[in-house]
Protein backbone atom coordinates (compact mmCIF):
# COMPACT_ATOMS: atom_id res chain seq x y z
CA UNK A 1 0.00 0.00 0.00
CA UNK A 2 1.39 3.37 -1.15
CA UNK A 3 1.54 6.07 2.25
CA UNK A 4 4.16 7.86 2.27
CA UNK A 5 4.38 8.73 6.12
CA UNK A 6 6.50 11.59 7.51
CA UNK A 7 5.75 11.08 11.40
CA UNK A 8 6.70 14.36 13.07
CA UNK A 9 4.68 13.91 15.96
CA UNK A 10 6.46 10.94 17.78
CA UNK A 11 9.88 12.17 16.29
CA UNK A 12 9.45 15.69 17.62
CA UNK A 13 8.00 15.13 21.16
CA UNK A 14 8.76 12.96 24.30
CA UNK A 15 7.35 9.82 24.29
CA UNK A 16 6.20 7.60 27.26
CA UNK A 17 8.81 5.11 28.25
CA UNK A 18 6.72 2.79 29.68
CA UNK A 19 5.88 0.17 26.60
CA UNK A 20 3.43 -1.57 28.36
CA UNK A 21 -0.08 -1.40 27.17
CA UNK A 22 -1.70 -0.72 30.50
CA UNK A 23 -4.28 2.30 31.89
CA UNK A 24 -2.72 4.74 34.17
CA UNK A 25 -1.65 8.68 34.22
CA UNK A 26 1.48 9.33 31.54
CA UNK A 27 3.51 12.35 32.75
CA UNK A 28 6.11 13.84 31.30
CA UNK A 29 5.16 13.10 27.85
CA UNK A 30 3.06 13.97 24.74
CA UNK A 31 1.97 10.14 23.92
CA UNK A 32 2.28 6.83 24.15
CA UNK A 33 3.52 4.08 21.66
CA UNK A 34 0.57 1.45 21.18
CA UNK A 35 -0.70 -0.69 18.70
CA UNK A 36 -4.11 -1.50 17.62
CA UNK A 37 -5.67 -5.17 19.28
CA UNK A 38 -6.66 -7.45 16.13
CA UNK A 39 -9.98 -8.06 15.30
CA UNK A 40 -11.31 -11.06 14.15
CA UNK A 41 -13.43 -10.64 10.65
CA UNK A 42 -12.51 -6.97 9.14
CA UNK A 43 -14.69 -5.92 6.24
CA UNK A 44 -14.75 -2.70 4.50
CA UNK A 45 -18.25 -1.16 4.85
CA UNK A 46 -17.83 2.47 3.19
CA UNK A 47 -14.84 4.32 1.86
CA UNK A 48 -14.74 7.96 1.07
CA UNK A 49 -12.55 8.00 -2.55
CA UNK A 50 -11.91 11.22 -2.17
CA UNK A 51 -10.29 10.71 1.09
CA UNK A 52 -8.03 8.10 -0.40
CA UNK A 53 -7.08 10.22 -3.43
CA UNK A 54 -5.72 13.06 -1.15
CA UNK A 55 -3.48 10.33 0.87
CA UNK A 56 -1.89 9.03 -2.72
CA UNK A 57 -4.07 5.40 -2.37
CA UNK A 58 -4.50 3.89 -5.59
CA UNK A 59 -8.58 4.32 -7.18
CA UNK A 60 -9.43 0.89 -6.33
CA UNK A 61 -7.31 0.80 -2.77
CA UNK A 62 -10.38 0.46 -1.01
CA UNK A 63 -11.39 -3.04 -1.95
CA UNK A 64 -8.86 -4.87 -1.57
CA UNK A 65 -8.67 -6.98 1.59
CA UNK A 66 -5.16 -5.43 2.13
CA UNK A 67 -7.08 -2.40 2.79
CA UNK A 68 -9.56 -4.46 5.21
CA UNK A 69 -6.56 -5.71 6.96
CA UNK A 70 -4.49 -2.18 7.77
CA UNK A 71 -7.70 -0.01 8.49
CA UNK A 72 -8.56 -2.67 11.14
CA UNK A 73 -5.96 -2.35 12.49
CA UNK A 74 -4.63 -5.93 11.92
CA UNK A 75 -1.59 -5.16 10.23
CA UNK A 76 0.97 -2.15 9.65
CA UNK A 77 2.02 -0.34 6.48
CA UNK A 78 6.18 0.06 6.53
CA UNK A 79 6.35 3.75 7.47
CA UNK A 80 3.38 3.61 10.21
CA UNK A 81 3.82 4.32 13.94
CA UNK A 82 1.09 3.96 15.93
CA UNK A 83 0.81 5.59 19.23
CA UNK A 84 -2.33 7.26 21.59
CA UNK A 85 -2.30 11.35 22.78
CA UNK A 86 -2.20 12.10 25.56
CA UNK A 87 -4.27 15.18 26.86
CA UNK A 88 -7.22 16.00 29.19
CA UNK A 89 -9.92 18.74 29.31
CA UNK A 90 -13.13 20.40 30.93
CA UNK A 91 -16.12 18.14 30.32
CA UNK A 92 -19.56 19.96 31.18
CA UNK A 93 -17.50 22.40 32.70
CA UNK A 94 -15.45 20.83 35.02
CA UNK A 95 -11.55 19.55 34.69
CA UNK A 96 -11.58 16.12 34.45
CA UNK A 97 -7.72 15.49 34.41
CA UNK A 98 -6.06 13.12 32.38
CA UNK A 99 -8.34 11.56 29.36
CA UNK A 100 -6.53 10.95 26.08
CA UNK A 101 -7.21 9.09 23.57
CA UNK A 102 -8.66 5.56 24.79
CA UNK A 103 -9.84 4.48 21.71
CA UNK A 104 -8.20 5.79 18.90
CA UNK A 105 -4.85 5.11 17.70
CA UNK A 106 -3.27 7.20 15.63
CA UNK A 107 -1.35 5.65 12.42
CA UNK A 108 1.30 8.51 11.96
CA UNK A 109 1.23 11.27 9.12
CA UNK A 110 1.01 10.66 5.74
CA UNK A 111 2.85 13.58 3.53
CA UNK A 112 1.18 13.32 -0.19
CA UNK A 113 1.10 16.57 -2.48
CA UNK A 114 2.94 18.44 0.70
CA UNK A 115 -0.22 18.14 2.63
CA UNK A 116 0.04 16.25 5.70
CA UNK A 117 -2.66 14.35 6.78
CA UNK A 118 -2.66 12.11 10.50
CA UNK A 119 -4.30 9.35 10.36
CA UNK A 120 -6.37 7.40 12.94
CA UNK A 121 -8.35 4.71 13.76
CA UNK A 122 -10.89 5.00 16.31
CA UNK A 123 -11.92 1.74 18.21
CA UNK A 124 -8.85 0.55 17.57
CA UNK A 125 -8.26 -1.18 21.02
CA UNK A 126 -7.73 -0.16 24.85
CA UNK A 127 -4.51 2.24 25.02
CA UNK A 128 -3.20 3.54 28.49
CA UNK A 129 -5.78 6.41 28.31
CA UNK A 130 -8.42 4.00 28.45
CA UNK A 131 -9.27 4.81 31.73
CA UNK A 132 -12.12 1.79 32.36
CA UNK A 133 -13.68 1.26 28.78
CA UNK A 134 -12.50 -1.35 26.42
CA UNK A 135 -11.21 1.12 23.41
CA UNK A 136 -13.67 -0.24 21.48
CA UNK A 137 -16.45 1.45 19.09
CA UNK A 138 -19.95 0.06 18.01
CA UNK A 139 -21.12 0.18 14.60
CA UNK A 140 -23.84 3.06 15.40
CA UNK A 141 -21.69 5.66 16.40
CA UNK A 142 -18.99 4.45 13.84
CA UNK A 143 -21.81 4.88 10.42
CA UNK A 144 -22.64 8.23 12.44
CA UNK A 145 -18.75 9.73 12.61
CA UNK A 146 -18.03 8.51 8.98
CA UNK A 147 -21.16 9.80 7.43
CA UNK A 148 -21.01 13.01 9.35
CA UNK A 149 -17.29 13.99 8.85
CA UNK A 150 -18.06 13.67 4.98
CA UNK A 151 -21.38 15.27 4.87
CA UNK A 152 -19.84 18.14 7.20
CA UNK A 153 -17.12 18.71 4.57
CA UNK A 154 -19.20 18.78 1.35
CA UNK A 155 -21.71 20.97 3.02
CA UNK A 156 -18.67 23.29 3.56
CA UNK A 157 -18.04 23.08 7.40
CA UNK A 158 -14.04 23.07 8.56
CA UNK A 159 -13.82 19.28 9.93
CA UNK A 160 -11.68 16.36 10.65
CA UNK A 161 -12.38 13.91 7.51
CA UNK A 162 -12.63 9.84 7.52
CA UNK A 163 -11.36 7.73 5.45
CA UNK A 164 -12.93 3.89 6.19
CA UNK A 165 -15.53 2.85 7.73
CA UNK A 166 -14.95 -0.94 8.93
CA UNK A 167 -16.79 -3.63 10.57
CA UNK A 168 -14.58 -5.69 12.89
CA UNK A 169 -16.46 -8.89 13.42
CA UNK A 170 -16.66 -8.83 16.94
CA UNK A 171 -19.18 -7.47 19.02
CA UNK A 172 -19.11 -4.82 21.97
CA UNK A 173 -21.23 -4.43 24.62
CA UNK A 174 -22.75 -1.44 25.55
CA UNK A 175 -25.47 0.22 27.65
CA UNK A 176 -26.52 2.24 25.30
CA UNK A 177 -28.68 4.88 28.09
CA UNK A 178 -26.92 3.99 31.27
CA UNK A 179 -30.03 2.21 32.08
CA UNK A 180 -28.79 -1.40 33.24
CA UNK A 181 -29.59 -3.32 29.62
CA UNK A 182 -26.32 -3.73 28.32
CA UNK A 183 -26.59 -5.60 24.99
CA UNK A 184 -23.58 -6.61 22.22
CA UNK A 185 -23.51 -4.45 19.36
CA UNK A 186 -21.67 -4.98 16.02
CA UNK A 187 -18.21 -3.52 16.40
CA UNK A 188 -16.98 -1.02 13.72
CA UNK A 189 -13.82 1.24 13.74
CA UNK A 190 -13.32 4.86 11.45
CA UNK A 191 -10.03 5.75 9.98
CA UNK A 192 -10.31 9.44 10.75
CA UNK A 193 -8.00 11.74 8.75
CA UNK A 194 -7.04 15.25 9.55
CA UNK A 195 -4.23 17.85 9.52
CA UNK A 196 -3.55 16.91 13.20
CA UNK A 197 -5.84 15.63 15.66
CA UNK A 198 -4.59 18.27 18.60
CA UNK A 199 -6.86 19.69 21.23
CA UNK A 200 -7.35 22.28 23.45
CA UNK A 201 -7.07 19.11 26.11
CA UNK A 202 -3.38 18.17 24.83
CA UNK A 203 -2.29 21.68 26.41
CA UNK A 204 -4.35 22.47 29.31
CA UNK A 205 -3.16 18.91 30.66
CA UNK A 206 0.54 19.87 30.48
CA UNK A 207 -0.57 23.26 32.10
CA UNK A 208 -2.57 21.72 35.12
CA UNK A 209 0.76 19.62 35.83
CA UNK A 210 2.56 22.45 35.97
CA UNK A 211 4.58 20.92 33.08
CA UNK A 212 5.91 24.14 31.82
CA UNK A 213 8.62 23.10 29.63
CA UNK A 214 6.92 20.35 27.90
CA UNK A 215 3.32 22.76 27.43
CA UNK A 216 6.41 25.11 25.97
CA UNK A 217 8.07 22.18 23.95
CA UNK A 218 4.79 20.96 22.50
CA UNK A 219 3.36 24.75 21.68
CA UNK A 220 6.29 24.99 19.76
CA UNK A 221 5.60 22.11 17.43
CA UNK A 222 2.11 22.98 17.05
CA UNK A 223 2.78 26.19 15.69
CA UNK A 224 6.47 25.61 13.91
CA UNK A 225 4.33 22.44 12.42
CA UNK A 226 0.47 23.55 11.70
CA UNK A 227 1.05 27.32 12.09
CA UNK A 228 4.26 27.95 9.98
CA UNK A 229 3.24 31.81 8.97
CA UNK A 230 2.93 33.05 12.81
CA UNK A 231 6.86 32.65 12.31
CA UNK A 232 8.97 31.54 15.57
CA UNK A 233 7.45 30.68 18.63
CA UNK A 234 7.81 33.92 21.06
CA UNK A 235 5.52 34.79 23.99
CA UNK A 236 4.29 37.62 20.98
CA UNK A 237 3.53 34.14 18.54
CA UNK A 238 1.71 32.42 21.29
CA UNK A 239 -0.74 35.21 21.45
CA UNK A 240 -1.55 35.51 17.86
CA UNK A 241 -1.61 31.73 17.57
CA UNK A 242 -4.16 32.08 20.37
CA UNK A 243 -6.15 34.62 18.19
CA UNK A 244 -5.89 32.12 15.16
CA UNK A 245 -7.55 29.63 17.00
CA UNK A 246 -10.58 31.93 18.37
CA UNK A 247 -11.13 33.13 14.79
CA UNK A 248 -11.16 29.38 13.18
CA UNK A 249 -12.90 28.72 15.92
CA UNK A 250 -15.45 31.31 15.38
CA UNK A 251 -15.63 30.63 11.64
CA UNK A 252 -16.29 27.15 12.21
CA UNK A 253 -19.20 28.01 14.75
CA UNK A 254 -20.93 30.11 12.44
CA UNK A 255 -21.17 27.09 9.76
CA UNK A 256 -22.34 24.91 12.53
CA UNK A 257 -25.44 27.50 13.01
CA UNK A 258 -25.97 28.04 9.33
CA UNK A 259 -26.42 24.59 8.91
CA UNK A 260 -28.58 23.50 12.19
CA UNK A 261 -25.87 21.37 13.70
CA UNK A 262 -25.44 20.33 17.28
CA UNK A 263 -22.21 19.16 18.11
CA UNK A 264 -23.55 17.57 21.87
CA UNK A 265 -20.51 17.59 23.48
CA UNK A 266 -18.45 20.27 23.20
CA UNK A 267 -15.81 19.73 26.14
CA UNK A 268 -12.34 21.13 25.84
CA UNK A 269 -10.86 17.54 24.62
CA UNK A 270 -13.40 17.85 21.73
CA UNK A 271 -12.13 21.24 20.66
CA UNK A 272 -9.70 20.98 17.45
CA UNK A 273 -6.85 23.77 17.68
CA UNK A 274 -7.74 23.80 13.71
CA UNK A 275 -10.94 24.69 14.18
CA UNK A 276 -12.19 21.84 12.84
CA UNK A 277 -15.05 20.04 13.82
CA UNK A 278 -13.94 17.12 15.82
CA UNK A 279 -14.92 14.08 17.41
CA UNK A 280 -18.67 12.75 16.52
CA UNK A 281 -20.26 11.56 19.35
CA UNK A 282 -24.26 12.46 20.25
CA UNK A 283 -24.26 15.10 17.67
CA UNK A 284 -27.65 16.06 15.90
CA UNK A 285 -29.62 18.37 13.14
CA UNK A 286 -32.29 20.38 13.65
CA UNK A 287 -35.21 19.41 12.46
CA UNK A 288 -37.88 21.67 13.56
CA UNK A 289 -36.28 25.09 14.25
CA UNK A 290 -35.50 24.79 18.46
CA UNK A 291 -32.82 26.92 19.31
CA UNK A 292 -32.74 25.25 22.98
CA UNK A 293 -32.53 21.83 21.60
CA UNK A 294 -29.42 19.10 22.51
CA UNK A 295 -29.46 15.79 21.19
CA UNK A 296 -27.65 15.07 23.75
CA UNK A 297 -29.08 12.80 26.52
CA UNK A 298 -26.64 12.76 28.63
CA UNK A 299 -26.62 16.35 28.74
CA UNK A 300 -30.77 16.72 28.65
CA UNK A 301 -30.49 18.67 32.31
CA UNK A 302 -28.19 21.29 32.10
CA UNK A 303 -28.73 21.61 27.82
CA UNK A 304 -25.29 23.32 27.96
CA UNK A 305 -24.70 22.07 24.47
CA UNK A 306 -28.01 23.16 22.71
CA UNK A 307 -27.70 24.47 19.81
CA UNK A 308 -27.50 28.38 20.15
CA UNK A 309 -25.44 28.11 23.42
CA UNK A 310 -22.51 26.80 21.22
CA UNK A 311 -21.36 30.37 20.01
CA UNK A 312 -20.90 31.04 23.66
CA UNK A 313 -19.48 27.51 24.87
CA UNK A 314 -16.80 27.68 22.24
CA UNK A 315 -15.85 31.47 23.85
CA UNK A 316 -15.83 29.91 27.44
CA UNK A 317 -13.62 26.69 26.12
CA UNK A 318 -11.14 29.28 24.48
CA UNK A 319 -10.80 31.02 27.55
CA UNK A 320 -9.71 27.55 28.77
CA UNK A 321 -7.19 27.48 26.20
CA UNK A 322 -6.00 30.78 26.52
CA UNK A 323 -5.81 29.77 30.76
CA UNK A 324 -3.53 27.03 29.37
CA UNK A 325 -0.98 28.95 27.29
CA UNK A 326 -1.01 31.67 29.91
CA UNK A 327 2.58 30.06 31.30
CA UNK A 328 4.28 30.76 28.08
CA UNK A 329 2.75 34.32 27.83
CA UNK A 330 2.84 35.41 31.49
CA UNK A 331 0.44 38.15 30.78
CA UNK A 332 -3.60 38.09 30.82
CA UNK A 333 -4.20 41.19 28.62
CA UNK A 334 -2.97 40.79 25.36
CA UNK A 335 -4.45 36.64 25.93
CA UNK A 336 -7.93 38.61 26.54
CA UNK A 337 -7.43 41.06 24.01
CA UNK A 338 -6.72 37.90 21.80
CA UNK A 339 -10.45 36.50 22.87
CA UNK A 340 -12.01 38.97 22.00
CA UNK A 341 -10.91 38.09 18.12
CA UNK A 342 -13.86 35.17 18.83
CA UNK A 343 -16.38 37.26 19.32
CA UNK A 344 -15.46 39.69 16.78
CA UNK A 345 -15.06 37.47 13.90
CA UNK A 346 -18.65 35.89 15.09
CA UNK A 347 -20.43 38.89 15.01
CA UNK A 348 -18.82 39.52 11.46
CA UNK A 349 -19.34 35.85 10.23
CA UNK A 350 -22.52 35.31 11.32
CA UNK A 351 -23.74 38.84 9.98
CA UNK A 352 -22.64 37.60 6.51
CA UNK A 353 -23.90 34.53 7.11
CA UNK A 354 -27.40 35.69 8.17
CA UNK A 355 -27.67 37.98 5.14
CA UNK A 356 -26.43 34.91 2.57
CA UNK A 357 -29.01 32.86 4.00
CA UNK A 358 -31.83 35.02 3.40
CA UNK A 359 -30.48 36.23 -0.22
CA UNK A 360 -29.89 39.88 1.12
CA UNK A 361 -26.60 41.63 0.13
CA UNK A 362 -25.44 42.65 3.51
CA UNK A 363 -27.22 42.98 6.83
CA UNK A 364 -27.26 46.41 8.33
CA UNK A 365 -27.51 46.38 11.99
CA UNK A 366 -25.96 46.60 14.98
CA UNK A 367 -25.69 42.80 16.75
CA UNK A 368 -25.09 42.83 20.82
CA UNK A 369 -21.51 41.20 20.84
CA UNK A 370 -21.09 38.37 22.86
CA UNK A 371 -19.49 39.20 26.36
CA UNK A 372 -15.73 38.13 26.52
CA UNK A 373 -15.36 35.84 29.52
CA UNK A 374 -12.27 36.90 31.66
CA UNK A 375 -9.18 34.41 31.20
CA UNK A 376 -9.71 33.33 35.13
CA UNK A 377 -13.65 32.71 34.69
CA UNK A 378 -14.07 29.69 35.97
CA UNK A 379 -17.87 29.33 34.85
CA UNK A 380 -19.85 30.60 32.09
CA UNK A 381 -22.46 33.40 33.25
CA UNK A 382 -25.37 31.79 31.61
CA UNK A 383 -26.39 34.42 28.55
CA UNK A 384 -29.09 37.43 29.44
CA UNK A 385 -32.77 36.29 27.94
CA UNK A 386 -32.45 39.45 26.53
CA UNK A 387 -29.23 38.82 24.07
CA UNK A 388 -31.29 37.44 21.02
CA UNK A 389 -30.14 38.96 18.29
CA UNK A 390 -32.05 41.71 16.89
CA UNK A 391 -34.51 42.33 20.01
CA UNK A 392 -33.00 46.10 20.29
CA UNK A 393 -32.08 46.80 16.69
CA UNK A 394 -34.65 48.12 13.82
CA UNK A 395 -33.98 47.34 10.54
CA UNK A 396 -31.98 44.34 9.59
CA UNK A 397 -31.90 43.50 13.04
CA UNK A 398 -35.44 43.04 13.51
CA UNK A 399 -35.99 41.14 10.02
CA UNK A 400 -33.78 38.29 11.71
CA UNK A 401 -34.84 38.27 15.19
CA UNK A 402 -38.82 38.14 14.02
CA UNK A 403 -37.46 35.08 11.67
CA UNK A 404 -36.20 33.52 14.42
CA UNK A 405 -39.47 34.19 16.56
CA UNK A 406 -42.09 33.17 13.24
CA UNK A 407 -39.85 29.82 13.15
CA UNK A 408 -40.49 28.51 16.39
CA UNK A 409 -44.39 29.22 15.94
CA UNK A 410 -45.33 26.03 14.77
CA UNK A 411 -42.63 23.27 14.38
CA UNK A 412 -41.29 24.28 10.90
CA UNK A 413 -38.16 22.47 9.49
CA UNK A 414 -35.44 24.53 9.62
CA UNK A 415 -33.54 23.06 6.33
CA UNK A 416 -36.74 23.14 4.76
CA UNK A 417 -37.57 26.87 5.80
CA UNK A 418 -34.95 28.54 4.44
CA UNK A 419 -34.38 25.93 0.94
CA UNK A 420 -37.75 27.31 0.45
CA UNK A 421 -37.36 30.54 1.19
CA UNK A 422 -36.02 30.97 -2.05
CA UNK A 423 -38.62 30.14 -3.91
CA UNK A 424 -40.96 33.08 -2.20
CA UNK A 425 -41.93 35.43 -5.14
CA UNK A 426 -40.54 38.45 -4.63
CA UNK A 427 -41.54 39.57 -8.26
CA UNK A 428 -38.19 41.21 -8.76
CA UNK A 429 -37.51 38.84 -11.92
CA UNK A 430 -38.39 41.27 -14.38
CA UNK A 431 -40.05 44.59 -14.35
CA UNK A 432 -41.58 44.46 -10.62
CA UNK A 433 -45.32 44.37 -11.30
CA UNK A 434 -48.04 43.46 -8.83
CA UNK A 435 -47.25 42.30 -5.62
CA UNK A 436 -47.40 38.85 -4.89
CA UNK A 437 -50.59 37.71 -3.23
CA UNK A 438 -50.91 36.56 0.12
CA UNK A 439 -51.58 32.76 -0.94
CA UNK A 440 -48.11 33.05 -3.72
CA UNK A 441 -46.16 33.85 -0.50
CA UNK A 442 -47.20 31.76 1.86
CA UNK A 443 -46.99 28.53 -0.80
CA UNK A 444 -43.63 27.83 -0.87
CA UNK A 445 -43.41 27.24 3.08
CA UNK A 446 -45.95 24.73 3.60
CA UNK A 447 -43.44 22.04 3.12
CA UNK A 448 -41.80 22.95 6.16
CA UNK A 449 -44.49 23.07 9.01
CA UNK A 450 -44.46 19.21 10.87
CA UNK A 451 -48.54 20.15 11.55
CA UNK A 452 -50.16 22.24 8.90
CA UNK A 453 -53.16 21.91 10.88
CA UNK A 454 -51.25 23.93 13.64
CA UNK A 455 -50.90 26.82 11.27
CA UNK A 456 -53.90 29.19 13.35
CA UNK A 457 -54.84 32.44 11.46
CA UNK A 458 -52.68 34.28 13.89
CA UNK A 459 -49.63 32.39 12.86
CA UNK A 460 -50.17 33.31 9.68
CA UNK A 461 -50.99 36.60 9.65
CA UNK A 462 -46.89 36.96 11.85
CA UNK A 463 -45.37 35.02 9.10
CA UNK A 464 -47.19 36.64 6.22
CA UNK A 465 -46.32 40.14 8.14
CA UNK A 466 -42.80 38.75 8.06
CA UNK A 467 -42.82 37.66 4.54
CA UNK A 468 -43.82 41.60 3.40
CA UNK A 469 -41.10 42.89 5.13
CA UNK A 470 -38.47 40.48 3.63
CA UNK A 471 -39.90 40.83 0.31
CA UNK A 472 -39.75 44.95 0.66
CA UNK A 473 -36.32 44.43 2.06
CA UNK A 474 -35.38 42.42 -0.92
CA UNK A 475 -36.78 45.08 -3.46
CA UNK A 476 -34.36 47.22 -1.80
CA UNK A 477 -31.10 45.41 -3.01
CA UNK A 478 -32.78 44.89 -6.29
CA UNK A 479 -31.86 41.34 -6.63
CA UNK A 480 -33.33 39.14 -9.43
CA UNK A 481 -35.34 36.20 -7.66
CA UNK A 482 -33.24 34.02 -10.10
CA UNK A 483 -30.33 35.18 -8.60
CA UNK A 484 -31.63 35.30 -4.89
CA UNK A 485 -32.30 31.62 -5.54
CA UNK A 486 -28.88 30.48 -6.60
CA UNK A 487 -27.35 32.66 -3.84
CA UNK A 488 -29.62 31.21 -1.45
CA UNK A 489 -29.23 27.46 -2.66
CA UNK A 490 -25.60 27.66 -2.10
CA UNK A 491 -25.60 28.33 1.24
CA UNK A 492 -28.96 26.77 2.43
CA UNK A 493 -28.61 23.34 2.00
CA UNK A 494 -31.49 20.74 0.19
CA UNK A 495 -29.54 18.02 2.31
CA UNK A 496 -28.27 17.39 6.05
CA UNK A 497 -27.63 14.23 7.84
CA UNK A 498 -30.84 13.77 8.97
CA UNK A 499 -31.08 11.67 12.49
CA UNK A 500 -33.34 9.40 11.18
CA UNK A 501 -32.20 8.77 8.14
CA UNK A 502 -28.72 8.33 9.22
CA UNK A 503 -30.75 5.66 11.90
CA UNK A 504 -32.27 3.96 9.03
CA UNK A 505 -28.18 3.32 7.24
CA UNK A 506 -27.52 2.44 11.09
CA UNK A 507 -30.03 -0.28 11.51
CA UNK A 508 -29.18 -1.80 7.76
CA UNK A 509 -25.38 -1.76 8.93
CA UNK A 510 -25.88 -3.66 11.77
CA UNK A 511 -27.38 -6.58 9.60
CA UNK A 512 -24.50 -6.44 7.65
CA UNK A 513 -25.85 -4.41 4.57
CA UNK A 514 -23.71 -1.20 4.13
CA UNK A 515 -25.61 0.12 1.02
CA UNK A 516 -27.50 2.74 2.69
CA UNK A 517 -24.25 3.99 4.22
CA UNK A 518 -22.34 3.88 1.01
CA UNK A 519 -25.72 5.47 -1.00
CA UNK A 520 -26.19 8.64 1.84
CA UNK A 521 -22.16 9.33 1.62
CA UNK A 522 -22.88 10.04 -2.26
CA UNK A 523 -26.10 12.35 -0.96
CA UNK A 524 -24.11 14.18 1.06
CA UNK A 525 -21.17 14.78 -1.56
CA UNK A 526 -23.60 17.25 -3.27
CA UNK A 527 -26.10 18.90 -0.32
CA UNK A 528 -26.98 21.51 -2.08
CA UNK A 529 -27.81 20.11 -5.24
CA UNK A 530 -31.53 18.94 -6.29
CA UNK A 531 -30.87 15.45 -6.92
CA UNK A 532 -33.78 13.93 -8.50
CA UNK A 533 -34.79 10.47 -7.07
CA UNK A 534 -33.31 11.40 -4.00
CA UNK A 535 -35.92 13.45 -2.54
CA UNK A 536 -36.93 11.12 0.10
CA UNK A 537 -33.16 11.94 2.16
CA UNK A 538 -34.47 15.38 2.36
CA UNK A 539 -38.24 15.00 3.73
CA UNK A 540 -38.29 16.10 7.13
CA UNK A 541 -38.29 13.89 10.10
CA UNK A 542 -41.75 11.79 10.16
CA UNK A 543 -43.58 11.02 13.17
CA UNK A 544 -42.16 7.78 13.92
CA UNK A 545 -38.81 9.00 14.65
CA UNK A 546 -39.57 11.60 16.69
CA UNK A 547 -38.88 10.04 20.07
CA UNK A 548 -37.06 7.12 18.22
CA UNK A 549 -33.57 6.51 20.29
CA UNK A 550 -30.93 7.56 17.76
CA UNK A 551 -32.99 9.55 15.67
CA UNK A 552 -33.85 12.62 18.34
CA UNK A 553 -32.09 11.19 21.75
CA UNK A 554 -28.90 10.06 21.57
CA UNK A 555 -26.64 9.02 24.65
CA UNK A 556 -22.58 9.12 25.15
CA UNK A 557 -22.62 5.70 24.54
CA UNK A 558 -20.75 4.74 21.68
P1 LIG B 1 -15.72 11.63 24.22
O1 LIG B 1 -16.67 12.30 25.17
O2 LIG B 1 -16.36 10.58 23.36
O3 LIG B 1 -14.96 12.61 23.42
O4 LIG B 1 -14.69 10.80 25.11
C1 LIG B 1 -14.09 11.30 26.26
C2 LIG B 1 -12.95 10.42 26.67
O5 LIG B 1 -13.37 9.08 26.88
C3 LIG B 1 -11.81 10.34 25.67
O6 LIG B 1 -10.62 10.30 26.39
C4 LIG B 1 -12.07 9.03 24.96
O7 LIG B 1 -10.91 8.49 24.42
C5 LIG B 1 -12.60 8.18 26.10
N1 LIG B 1 -13.45 7.09 25.63
C6 LIG B 1 -14.70 7.17 25.12
N2 LIG B 1 -15.15 5.95 24.79
C7 LIG B 1 -14.18 5.06 25.08
C8 LIG B 1 -14.04 3.64 24.97
N3 LIG B 1 -15.01 2.88 24.48
N4 LIG B 1 -12.88 3.09 25.36
C9 LIG B 1 -11.89 3.85 25.87
N5 LIG B 1 -11.95 5.17 26.00
C10 LIG B 1 -13.08 5.79 25.62
MG1 LIG C 1 -13.46 13.08 22.54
Amino acid sequence: MNLQFDNTFVRDLPADPEPRNHRRQVQGACFSRVDPTAVSEPRVVACASEVAEFLGLGPDACDTERFAQVFAGNQTVPGMETYAACYGGHQFGNWAGQLGDGRAISLGEVLHHNQRWELQLKGAGPTPYSRTADGRAVMRSSVREFLCSEAMHHLGVPTTRALSLVATGDSVVRDMFYDGNPKPEPGAIVCRVAPSFLRFGNFEILAARQDHDLLKTLADYAITTHFPHLGEPSPDVYVRWLEEVCRTTAVMIVHWMRVGFVHGVMNTDNMSILGLTIDYGPYGWLDNYDPNWTPNTTDAGGRRYRYDYQPQIAHWNLARFAEAIYPLVGDVAPLEEALAAYSQTFEHERRIMMAQKLGLEALQFDTPQLETPQVETPQLDPVAEDETEGQNAGGDGALVGELFEVLQLVETDMTIFYRQLANVPVGTSTEPTSDPSDDELLAPLKEAYYSPDEVSPAHRERTLAWLRRYVARVREDGTRDEDRLARMNAVNPKYVLRNYVAQLAIDKAEQGDGSLVRELLEVMRHPYDEQPGREEYAAKRPEWARHRPGCSMLSCSS
